[in-house]
């Protein structure tokens, strides 16, 4: 089965909607397969979006995603990467779906609530960050 590393940024955390969106993965069938709280380190951080690095936006990117605790989980399942990106909806909230995860409750792009991985080859070097005891 595929695997999938999303998170519930600190917004979402902050916001106290962490347990919505894990229900919203687990009603579309998807399985959690590993779960913790944790708090990033700059350089996790940039490990993770190491993409990103040089964007203009890279540095307020890291900022927020270390300003505070968040939940990572590996999700698995039948095309775990693109239902879990279903569920997520679009990277900006404003063109999100009504009834995905950013559609329904953010606003701004810097401020989507969740992360979930692109590829196959993403969620497996992105649970490899997360979850480093499992590899
Ligand atoms: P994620 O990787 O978090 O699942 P994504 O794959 O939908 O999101 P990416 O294009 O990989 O989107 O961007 C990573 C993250 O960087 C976005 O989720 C968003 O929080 C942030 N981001 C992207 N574009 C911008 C922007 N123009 N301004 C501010 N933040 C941005």
């Amino acid at each position: 089965v595929e695997k999938t590393l999303i998170l519930v940024k600190p917004d979402a955390f902050a916001r106290g909607l962490t347990g919505e969106i894990l229900a919203r993965f687990e009603r579309k069938g998807l399985k959690i397969a590993a779960l913790k709280q944790t708090t990033l380190t700059v350089e996790i951080a940039e490990t993770h979006y190491g993409e990103h690095q040089g964007k203009p936006f890279f540095g307020e990117l890291v900022e927020f995603i270390t300003s505070g605790p968040l939940v990572a989980a590996i999700l698995e399942g039948e095309s775990a990467i693109k239902a879990a990106r279903q569920v997520i909806g679009a990277t900006n909230p404003l063109e999100a779906a009504t009834g995905s995860i950013r559609g329904d409750f953010a606003i701004e792009v810097g401020t989507n609530l969740v992360h979930g991985s692109d590829s196959p080859e993403a969620g497996v070097r992105e649970a490899g960050i997360f979850f480093p005891e499992l590899s």
